[in-house]
């Protein structure tokens, strides 16, 4: 696992996890041999809403993946985590606790 400059995961929620360990395990048997890059964790600048100001949403760098590959990841990564939300955009996979688990953890009213 490698982290973008500038990326600390310091005060992720214990909650993600599952994600970074899929990942890895996902990015290192699609070839990426230093497993997956965090492109953003707690920092950046995202919706008012946005999980990631809790430390419950995740960027992962796809860049290297062909279509095909991204693809296939994203439904791995779904079925591995089906308490998760997986947005595949095309700059990043972008990962985020569901609203089934965060109402489980008092997150959502
Ligand atoms: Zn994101």
């Amino acid at each position: 696992m490698k982290l973008k400059e500038g990326v600390t995961l310091a005060g992720l929620n214990i909650l993600m996890r599952p994600v970074l360990r899929h990942a890895e395990r996902l990015w290192v048997a699609h070839g990426q041999e230093d497993g997956v890059t965090i492109t953003e964790a707690l920092g950046g600048t995202h919706s008012a809403t946005s999980w990631h100001y809790y430390g419950l949403a995740l960027d992962l760098r796809t860049r290297y993946f062909t279509t095909e590959v991204y693809n296939g990841i994203t439904l791995e990564m779904r079925k591995a985590l089906p308490e998760f939300d997986v947005v595949a955009h095309s700059t990043h996979m972008h990962v985020e606790i569901g609203n089934v688990l965060a109402k489980r953890h008092g997150l959502l009213t």
